[in-house]
């Protein structure tokens, strides 16, 4: 089976930036599951892996504008530390802050004196992505998962391979029992007050 939109493939992959740093791997994990289609990886990526199968591998150098984008150097911004209201600060925390645009992970940059600088681009922004996929199987994607656009795998939506940053939920309220998460790379910014299932599995 080739992958096309609506397709699940279980890929095996190593990222690295362009001087062959790895940034990300499944290396000793499982396989990643993403349903094709739904943006659920970055589009270069997906690009790369249409008509693709089982068994191929996948080589490909990805720009930023086909990856997590460019840096923008208005989300770098200077916050009094007194905003914190003595949070314990450590240069490379994340949390989720409060934005125009919903929550959204920032990252101490740096803290200078009562001064505490925080970037909001994702931590990829402005890279480009040399990404490595084994392709370990491609199914088709079930009626529920094109519906929620996500992969719905034996372990759930939040199946293996967490990332620390930019893991966000799904912006949609599911009401079945399941109460599944949407898993990764989301890029909705309408999801004022969802929280993840991987943190909160608080079932109505
Ligand atoms: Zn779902």
């Amino acid at each position: 089976m080739k992958i096309t939109s609506n397709t699940v493939v279980s890929i095996d992959y190593i990222v690295t930036d362009e001087n062959g740093q790895v940034l990300d791997t499944t290396n000793g994990q499982d396989a990643m599951e993403v349903l094709i289609g739904h943006s659920n990886i970055v589009p270069g990526l997906e690009d790369a892996l249409m008509g693709k199968e089982k068994g191929d591998r996948v080589d490909v150098l990805v720009q930023p504008d086909r990856a997590y984008g460019i840096r923008h150097p208005e989300l770098i911004q200077e916050i009094d530390i007194n905003m914190f209201e003595g949070m314990e600060l450590n240069v490379g925390d994340s949390f989720l802050a409060d934005t125009d645009m919903g929550k959204k992970p920032i990252v101490v940059k740096e803290i200078k004196g009562n001064t505490v600088v925080v970037d909001g681009n994702h931590p990829l922004a402005g890279m480009t992505l040399k990404f490595l996929v084994d392709i370990i199987d491609v199914r088709q994607a079930t009626d529920s998962e094109i519906e929620h656009g996500h992969v719905h795998g034996a372990h759930g939506c939040c199946h293996g391979h967490d990332h620390e940053d930019g893991h966000e939920c799904c912006g949609k309220h599911h009401h079945d029992e399941d109460h599944e998460c949407c898993g990764r790379h989301h890029h909705d910014h309408d999801d004022d007050d969802h929280e993840c299932c991987c943190h909160h599995h608080d079932h109505e």
